[in-house]
């Protein structure tokens, strides 16, 4: 082997194609090194729940092969970053280490260590992978972070198209120098072993992905104006896909184009619009890289909370609150890994509304039992059901989950397929009265514009 060695350092970017990081390194020659590094305690890290670690095995092991389809191979490293990666670099003689950005709170580790590699001489590179638009590059006509989703998308759509997707390499000359077997990690369950609803639901890994992308594109996007209908497959269930980063979101956008007629067009826009959430909500991460502990909106920092145990947050967790809807939505994740949006939106004002409790309880829900637990998306998309969110629905606005089941579930397929004793004597009694409830929290809303008027006049004196 001759030439310099490049390390490749794979983080939330699982795929060989459209990889600006591994082909940067081809690009430049001699050996590559495909890292990727389990690494729980670098400051700004979150490690994963349950559900993502299922899905990083999988995903992992389609990487390995992957890269050893075109000569390659994938070494897996457990540590900090910042001792992990000069430690490689030492043993190995690599002069070079590349990688694709991200955008919370960790990437504090990715700048120290790109001035720390930079300082000793050696080449360090980060490129733009996992989003369309870099957050810094949009801001409002007085240069700052946008805070509404409606003119920030605008403005998306006002720059420049996002760039083609780039082609797989064919061949990489693969340098591995030793490390972890992936069962040592121990990301799978094994007793109970409860992943049986996810192997039944997904494929990880790229191929998986581009699977779904096909069959969105070529079938269930002509349905895509029936979305919010849980009972009905009309969105892409590409979430995981993105979230791994084994599809790009490039390839979903170059996907979508091509003549259309007038109702596909709308479809199209409208999907491409549910990317640019995702993309919003990690412009709003960029921005605060503690979105998923903070409330975004400091008024909710007077919010009273209920504080019940565990056997009350319990039934939610695991859909038994007596109420059809939000508890086949609870079953449906603790099944599959996945939840349908619109029931997403139900289960989470359910907790924050009709049971008082507090975002963060159920952000932390979802953030182990979702396959696309993202940190960007599930705290965004919490704090805009709370109230407590950028752009967030108000707070007086409490889902009926009754009238939503009429409308989206009207035939109660959904809610049948799971909880099929619910309306017989053997489902459980609702575990509060939805009308009370609701008046509870719209009381307890109103204490806190009261304490925050309160406080706001003490300040001005
Ligand atoms: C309380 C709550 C928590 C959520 N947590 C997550 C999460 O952890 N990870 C996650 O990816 N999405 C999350 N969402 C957003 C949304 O529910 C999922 O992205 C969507 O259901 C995934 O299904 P799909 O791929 O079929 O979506 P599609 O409708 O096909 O949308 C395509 C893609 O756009 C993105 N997207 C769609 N809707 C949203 C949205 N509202 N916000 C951000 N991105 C969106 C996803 O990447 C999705 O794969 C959450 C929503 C709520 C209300």
């Amino acid at each position: 082997m001759a030439g310099p060695v490049s390390i490749v350092w794979f983080r939330d970017d699982l795929r060989i194609a459209d990889n600006p990081a591994l082909t940067a390194a081809v690009e430049r020659g001699g050996p590559v090194i495909a890292l990727y590094l389990l690494d729980e305690s670098s400051p700004g890290v979150r490690p994963l729940g349950a559900a993502s670690r299922w899905w990083l095995h999988h995903s992992l092991s389609r990487l390995h092969e992957e890269l050893a389809a075109i000569g390659g191979a994938l070494t897996l490293r457990r540590g900090e970053a910042l001792s992990s990666i000069p430690a490689l670099i030492a043993e190995t003689g690599a002069d070079a280490v590349y990688w694709n950005r991200r955008y919370g709170a960790a990437r504090e580790t990715d700048a120290a260590l790109k001035s720390r590699l930079t300082d000793d001489g050696l080449e360090a590179k980060s490129f733009q992978a996992s989003l369309l638009f870099e957050p810094w590059t949009i801001t409002t006509g007085a240069g700052g972070p946008y805070g509404v989703f409606t003119p920030y998308w605008k403005a998306c759509l006002n720059r420049p198209e996002p760039r083609e997707p780039l082609p797989a390499p064919d061949r990489i000359e693969g340098l591995a120098p030793g490390g972890d077997a992936l069962e040592r990690w121990s990301l799978l369950p094994t007793r109970p072993d409860w992943a049986a609803g996810l192997r039944e639901t997904w494929t990880p890994g790229a191929a998986g992905g581009h699977d779904r992308l096909e069959e969105f594109a070529e079938t269930v996007l002509a349905d895509y104006h029936r979305r919010d209908e849980p009972g009905l497959r009309a969105t892409s269930m590409l979430s995981p896909h993105l979230r791994f980063g084994e599809v790009s979101p490039f390839e979903v956008w170059h996907r979508m184009r091509g003549g259309l007629d007038a109702a596909a067009a709308k479809n199209r826009a409208k999907f491409l619009s549910e990317i640019g959430w995702r993309e919003f909500s990690y412009h709003l991460l960029f921005h605060r890289p503690d979105l998923a502990t903070r409330n975004y909106r400091g008024d909710f920092d007077y919010f009273p909370w209920a504080n019940p145990g565990d056997d009350v947050v319990d039934r939610w967790r695991h859909g038994r609150t007596g109420i059809p809807i939000v508890d086949a939505g609870m079953r449906q994740l603790w099944h599959s890994g996945w939840m349908h949006n619109r029931v997403r939106m139900i289960t989470a004002s359910f907790l924050c509304k009709n049971l008082q409790i507090d975002w963060r309880t159920g952000e932390e829900w979802f953030w182990d039992t979702l396959v696309d637990a993202d940190e960007a998306s599930n705290a965004a998309s919490w704090q805009w059901v709370a109230g407590s969110g950028a752009d967030a629905a108000p707070y007086f606005r409490v889902f009926n989950p009754e009238l939503q089941a009429k409308k989206f579930d009207p035939r109660g397929e959904y809610v049948h397929r799971w909880v099929p004793e619910a309306g017989t004597d053997a489902y459980v009694e609702p575990m509060v009265d939805l009308r009370e409830s609701r008046q509870a929290a719209l009381d307890a809303y109103e204490a806190v514009k009261a304490a925050k008027q309160a406080r706001d006049a003490s300040a001005r004196g």
